[in-house]
């Protein structure tokens, strides 16, 4: 059987008071249940170490992929199976699209904006074409999709565009959404 790699991209941080650290951990959790592989930057912060720890403690598979200047900022993960260090962002990024067969985007900052939109933008132009899942975690992305849905109805997008990714709202949808219904 061949192993199947989901890459995720996340916060580093992970707001207190607030449902996304939950999503986070049962993300993790659900990836060790199915035996697929995470893939991420590689950082033991926010919903990143949330994510990866909880990846490890259900016996997933854990590589991350991190800058050398952002090693000690990001406090890599030293319990992962595997910790890639590359020279750039953009590197890291071109490995971990290649590492994955899938992308998830789950709620974060600035960095996890420019992950999401170089993973759909890809696609967009046909330089990706691994699915594409956007957890919308009690709406986190509404604003975005209302973004998306403007640029589509001032004509700097085709409606399709809307196909070039998945939304779904609960963490335990991701897994079929990318990998199909078998997968829990
Ligand atoms: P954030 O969503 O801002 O908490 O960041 C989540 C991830 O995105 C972290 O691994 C950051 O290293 C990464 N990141 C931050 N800024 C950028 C950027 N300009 N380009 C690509 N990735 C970034």
């Amino acid at each position: 059987m061949t192993i199947r790699r989901l890459c995720v991209f996340c916060g580093s941080s992970a707001p207190p008071g607030q449902a996304y650290d939950a999503a986070a951990t049962r993300l993790g959790a659900l990836l060790g249940a199915s035996g697929i592989e995470l893939v991420y930057g590689g950082g033991r912060v926010g919903l990143m170490g949330l994510l990866a720890e909880a990846a490890l403690a259900a016996g997933a598979r854990v590589t991350g992929v991190i800058p050398a200047a952002l090693h000690d900022r990001e406090v890599a993960h030293r319990g992962l199976q595997e910790l890639i260090v590359v020279n750039d962002m953009q590197e890291r990024k071109r490995r971990l699209f290649d590492l994955a067969d899938a992308v998830a985007i789950l709620p974060g900052g600035l960095g996890t904006l420019d992950e999401a939109f170089e993973a759909i933008t890809l696609r967009q132009l046909g330089f990706f074409t691994k699915p594409v899942i956007l957890l919308d975690l009690d709406h986190y992305w509404a604003p975005l999709l209302a973004l998306i849905d403007h640029v589509i109805a001032r004509g700097f997008a085709r409606p399709a565009a809307r196909s070039l990714y998945q939304v779904v709202a609960r963490p335990d949808e991701i897994i079929p959404a990318c990998f199909g219904p078998d997968r829990r």
